[in-house]
């Protein structure tokens, strides 16, 4: 098993370096060259065994210089119940009737599912680190749009030999959210707000990664950056996990027959989730159709329907505000997983670059139609499922999962597709109460963590312990910058 990148096909890496680098020189993704396959005995096999030990087996399946030995030591610290999730299952799965599940994936530390695979990264990065030979101290860049930030400050919270600095728009993220970033404990951590919204802060992260003269500085003292986005091979590869995992789930619990079809149903922003999905199918896990979520930034939708993606429209700030994004930087991967030719994939991306737009071949296009739906809805209807579902059957969903689940009614409705179906939800309610309320008939709210109480209070669902307890923890990070002084700030906190 080695790896290649989406832009050249000819250099071979290992895992590890892949995962070191986490983007490879020539600007495109990494991949492995080949995927490995399951059987029918291997997902009996799995639907016998916990989250963590499925884990160690389908990962160990892309990692070939890992030992199943190392693997099964992350995923019991990474998935540690309670220590880390607060459910014995780890990602449970809620079945709303017989063709519809809800695959809980905000069990962890932060209430998002980011901490899936972000719980993960720091130990395969540091094991990578060591297999690699590299000697320096990582330092890791992120710029958020809010549930990012805090699921990696969480994930490499005093892991050895690195440091962490966080970068998020000043206005441009929930209360919840910006209260749990700047109350991060860990000696290894940083917190600072850019004065701009979330693409200023994006902007400045990737103007420091470009920066060759702090880079060789920060060489000179002993450390190098990188990045925790959803562009690392090691964060989609734990969320391969978790489509492989729920199948096996459905079987175990009897809900499925091993065989039998299942789609799934994601809401996506960068494609980092869905790409996931569509690994385990291509796996062998008899999946279906994986259907493409989407808010009003529905670039996606757009390209699934015509084979057309163009970046040239206007940004919404939405209430699913981690779907808004108009470059799904992991579609690159699935361009060269249909065309299998890196000379293709990086055509389109000079398209992108130049010109905001590519077009894929008809054959692409016909591909990407094979294995996904797609839909979206804007903030009204969001609400709208949000209430109906509550008030229908008490079941509680934040506004990401709600897209999701409004595509799928779409869906059905629209063509009688009866096919069971898990609906990935990716956050807590609770991260995004404000949204939540709203859409329960509140018009009234109370401010800062005080909100979250009256979710309780309203809903009768409790808040998940890590958000509750954010009530009367000591502000750690009070630092803005400009996007400009972002740089500076990096340069302080490695002195
Ligand atoms: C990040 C995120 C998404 C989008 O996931 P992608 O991998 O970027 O497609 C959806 N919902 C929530 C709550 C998120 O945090």
């Amino acid at each position: 098993m080695y790896y290649i990148s989406t832009r050249d096909a000819s250099l071979r890496y290992t895992a590890s370096e892949a995962i070191v680098q986490g983007l490879s020189r020539d600007g495109g993704l990494f991949l492995p060259a080949s995927i490995p396959q399951l059987t029918r005995q291997d997902l009996e096999a799995l639907a016998g065994m916990t989250y963590q030990q499925r884990a160690v087996a389908v990962m160990k399946l892309y990692l070939e210089e890992f030992s199943s030995e190392e693997l099964a030591d992350y995923a019991a610290r990474a998935y540690a119940v309670p220590a880390k999730f607060d459910d014995a299952a780890v990602t449970p799965i809620f079945s709303a009737h017989d063709k519809t599940h809800f695959l809980e994936l905000w069990h962890g530390p932060t209430c998002a599912f980011k901490d899936m695979a972000l719980q993960m990264l720091p130990h395969l990065l540091t094991a990578s680190l060591r297999k690699t030979g590299e000697e320096k101290t990582v330092c890791i860049l992120v710029a958020t749009s809010g549930d990012t930030g805090k699921a990696a400050l969480e994930g490499f919270c005093d892991v050895e030999r690195t440091k962490i600095l966080v970068f998020y728009p000043k206005d441009g993220v929930s209360e919840i959210q910006q209260l749990q970033m700047v109350t991060q404990g860990g000696k290894n951590v940083g917190v600072c707000a850019v004065e701009g919204n979330f693409d200023d802060a994006q902007t400045g992260v990737k103007r420091i990664f470009s920066d060759e003269v702090l880079r060789s500085q920060l060489a000179k003292s002993g450390y190098f950056l990188s990045s925790a986005n959803s562009i690392n091979w090691g964060r989609v590869l734990p969320q391969i996990v978790y489509y492989v995992s729920a199948y096996c789930e459905l079987v175990r619990q009897g809900k499925l027959k091993l065989g039998d079809t299942l789609n799934y149903c994601v809401p996506t922003g960068n494609f980092g989730n869905i790409l996931a999905g569509c690994y385990a199918k291509r796996m062998g896990v008899p999946v279906g159709k994986l259907l493409c979520a989407s808010n009003a930034n529905n670039v996606l939708t757009d390209f699934i329907r015509t084979g057309v993606y163009d970046r040239n429209r206007p940004f919404y700030n939405t209430i699913s505000p981690s779907m808004d994004i108009l470059i799904s930087s992991n579609l690159e991967r699935l361009l060269y997983l249909l065309s299998g030719s890196d000379e293709a994939v990086k055509g389109y991306m000079r398209a992108l670059q130049e010109t905001g737009r590519y077009e894929v071949s008809p054959a692409i296009r016909a591909a990407v139609q094979e294995s996904f739906l797609c839909g979206c809805c804007g903030d009204a209807r969001t609400l709208n499922t949000i209430g109906q579902v509550f008030r229908h059957s008490r079941y509680l969903m934040d506004t990401h999962t709600a897209v999701a689940y409004t595509a799928l009614m779409d869906h059905r409705a629209a063509t009688g597709d009866d096919t069971p179906t898990v609906v990935v939800s990716t956050a807590s309610p609770f991260k995004f109460c404000d949204s939540v309320l709203t859409a329960l008939g509140v018009q009234e709210l109370r401010g800062g963590v005080d909100i979250i109480e009256q979710l309780e209070e309203v809903s009768g669902c409790a808040a998940p312990a890590p958000l509750r307890a954010l009530r009367g923890r000591a502000v750690r990070f009070r630092d803005a910058a400009s996007k400009e002084a972002m740089a500076g700030q990096v340069a302080a906190m490695l002195r």
